[in-house]
């Protein structure tokens, strides 16, 4: 059963800001809203408001609409102007992902179902579609690696596609330059989170270990530095990554001091489970 799309399409006077670049698209790239909108509202807002920000489809528990042509790229991977998320992938967002629960799920279902659809109609495999976090880093689809399922969760559009009759075995696609190739992340890594005591000034922290914990907090909305490349996680213990942390424990009954101790480190660890 083909699933209908319901177009709210952005008005052609905005497609400068929202969408200038023509686009032959080669990936589907996967988001979480990090939102609690319908789908038709999440369109709505975007080709309305006056951020860049653009992405193709919404796809809630009922519906999936869509506000931006195909042939042209939409700003949602955050990797720069000439990115390949950028410039050559179709974006979907997942609604409901912030409370989670059967709406959720159930958009998450229906997402499966259309991205299959959309690589049918192209005759595309699965190893075209990426997450957000393999153009940028930025902890995207949240829900879907928070609860560890981005391996599970392509699994399922294969056998959706192959339920379609699509094509399950890898599709042809040039290789991808080592300046465009999707960084690898180990997400699953990011909850392993390191003990021992991060002091806020000197010496300043800074590496892998950092790196997971910033990550952490990001995917629990206490980004380091919103808005900035990778919102701030960078791997440097920081005023910004202290003042993340301090932040994070003024809403849990911590004491706030923006150093990462285990009493800091059992109660971020207690919220990614
Ligand atoms: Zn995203």
């Amino acid at each position: 059963m083909t699933i209908k799309v319901k177009k709210k399409m952005v008005a052609s006077s905005r497609y400068g800001l929202k969408c200038p670049n023509k686009m032959n698209p080669e990936y589907i790239t996967i988001h979480n809203t990090a939102n609690d909108a319908a789908a038709e509202n999440e369109i709505n807002y975007m080709i309305t408001n006056t951020s860049s920000t653009s992405f193709h489809f919404a796809v809630d528990d009922k519906e999936v609409v869509q506000g931006i042509p195909l042939d042209r790229n939409a700003w949602h991977s955050g990797d720069g102007t000439n990115g390949t998320g950028n410039r050559k992938s179709i974006a979907i967002e997942i609604c409901y992902s912030e409370s989670g629960g059967d709406r959720y799920k159930a958009a998450e279902k229906l997402a499966i179902k259309f991205v299959a659809q959309l690589l049918k109609e192209r005759g595309w495999g699965v190893d075209r579609v990426r997450k957000h976090q393999d153009w940028n880093g930025k902890y995207c689809p949240h829900r879907i690696l928070s609860e560890g399922r981005w391996n599970s969760f392509k699994a399922s559009i294969e056998k959706e596609l192959k339920a379609l009759g699509g094509k399950t075995s890898v599709s042809k696609l040039k290789k991808t330059s080592s300046a465009t190739k999707p960084k690898k992340k180990a997400s699953k890594k990011v909850y392993k989170l390191p003990s021992g005591i991060f002091k806020v000034k000197t010496p300043m922290m800074k590496g892998d270990a950092v790196r997971r914990i910033q990550q952490a907090l990001a995917a629990v909305y206490y980004y380091p530095n919103k808005g900035a490349k990778n919102n701030g996680v960078d791997g440097y213990y920081g005023p910004k990554t202290a003042n993340a942390v301090k932040r994070f424990q003024l809403m849990h009954g911590l004491v706030a001091d923006g150093i990462y101790g285990p009493k800091t480190k059992a109660k971020l660890e207690a919220l990614l489970m």
